[in-house]
């Protein structure tokens, strides 16, 4: 291409291409996102022939808002969070070729649900202990085990999926990373009520579920190295976030404090106004952080984010909460519905409060973030750890 179009200018330019050739009130939305992708427009930092143009990361915003303006569809990433956020940056930087044309397209355009098969009832902070084995037969791998909290599993048509496949070995060094169809015999995905009544997680049961070869990501034995690409762009797909002013939890209670004067205290306004200001720091802090993102690897930024995502969100639904009264205990009965997508600042006060205890949880536990940030941001010393040199078939189960 003699035309590279790096640049804001040249972005702008093909966007308008694309606009000319499939216009959005004549398309349909699917042939709308394909021809994106075709276009290299649907995440201009991934390489050509991929979705992207090789081009920086920042410039996204360039694209996504010239696409607004012009009524184009988008791609609804909160129904494809674990998808973007997670199953695509991991097959960008272990994927051989032939995984990353056949999985991106899709996972983009929406057209395949991704989730996640990682923790397990007794691996979970420490994921490294998981048990779910996979044994190699011929050109397969043959997998038993059980996954819990699976989001979306039951509109999945891929995960991704760690294994046990050396359980002579070191916890961390005999796990290896799949890609697994849902969609396969032996797989079966049971509903997991949550806070909210809801049914937004599952547990997932793995029965002799046959996954070939060629959807192995990365080396035998290295999924744990792998996994740690997924884990620490999970932080920031969760905690670092896109948003407007007053896009996130803080802008209900926000518009509430303005339309209802008669709720009004001076106690609560006190505690809106430091929340509102921590809410615009996280946003901008936010903004640098996915400034600093390359394509591939975020550092340990990503868990300071995540970890001030759930703090907010909590103190602020709760402070909602109060500030309704007993209207803010009013809540929409949601007993075993299956959302189809994950939405943390959506519905009522009552649901925005519940929902939020699930924040300091998934994505990694709170405490387990701050450990993160001492080691790895602060330098302070690690925690003991005792079971890193012994074979994970003998640790203490
Ligand atoms: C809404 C939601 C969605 C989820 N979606 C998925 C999903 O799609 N796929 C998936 O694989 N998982 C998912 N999870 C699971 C999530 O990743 C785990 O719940 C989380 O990692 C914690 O593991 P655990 O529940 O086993 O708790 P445990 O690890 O048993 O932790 C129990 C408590 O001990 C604390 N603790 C543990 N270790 C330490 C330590 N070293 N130092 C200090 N404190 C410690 C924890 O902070 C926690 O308070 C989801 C969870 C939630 C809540």
């Amino acid at each position: 291409m003699t035309d590279r179009p790096l640049d804001a200018a040249g972005l702008r330019r093909r966007t308008a291409e694309l606009l000319a050739a499939h216009p959005p009130a004549e398309t349909s939305r699917l042939d709308f996102l394909r021809a994106r992708f075709d276009a290299g427009l649907a995440w201009v930092h991934y390489p050509e022939g991929l979705g992207g143009l090789g081009a920086p990361r920042s410039l996204q915003a360039v694209v996504d808002a010239e696409l607004e303006a012009a009524g184009a569809p988008d791609n609804d990433p909160r129904r494809i969070g674990i998808g973007l956020g997670m199953a695509a940056p991991t097959i960008l930087r272990f994927g051989t070729d032939e995984q990353k044309r056949r999985y991106l397209k899709p996972l983009w355009t929406g057209e395949e649900v991704w989730c996640q098969l990682f923790s397990e009832p007794g691996a979970g902070s420490d994921l490294a202990a998981l048990g779910t084995r996979a044994v190699r037969d011929g050109d397969d791998w043959v997998v038993n085990g059980q996954k819990v909290w699976t989001s979306s599993a039951h509109l999945a048509r891929w995960a991704i999926l760690i294994a046990r496949t050396d359980p002579d070995v070191p916890k961390h060094q005999g796990i290896t990373y799949f890609i697994c169809d849902m969609t396969d015999p032996g797989v079966e995905v049971r509903p997991l009520r949550q806070i909210t009544g809801e049914a937004e997680f599952n547990e997932v049961f793995l029965t002799d579920v046959r996954i070939p070869d060629a959807r192995r990501l990365g080396e035998v034995g290295d999924g744990w190295r792998v996994a740690q690409t997924t884990l620490m762009n999970e932080r920031v797909s969760i905690g670092g976030m896109r948003l407007p002013r007053e896009g996130g939890m803080i802008g209900p209670v926000a518009r509430t404090w303005r339309e209802r004067p008669e709720l009004r205290t001076h106690d609560l306004h006190q505690r809106l106004l430091k929340l509102w200001v921590e809410a615009e720091v996280a946003r901008f802090t936010g903004e640098r952080l996915r400034q600093q993102l390359a394509a591939g690897q975020p550092g340990p930024e990503g868990s300071t984010a995540k970890l001030t995502f759930a703090r907010l969100n909590q103190e602020i639904s709760g402070l909602e909460v109060e500030l309704r009264g007993a209207e803010g205990l009013l809540y929409d009965d949601w007993t075993m519905r299956r959302p189809e997508l994950v939405d943390f600042t959506g519905r009522d006060a009552g649901y925005r409060y519940l929902r939020a205890k699930g924040n300091s949880i998934e994505g990694g536990t709170s405490e387990v973030l701050l450990n993160i940030v001492a080691e790895r941001v602060l330098g302070l010393p690690p925690e003991p750890r005792t079971d890193k040199d012994v074979a994970w078939k003998d640790l203490a189960r």
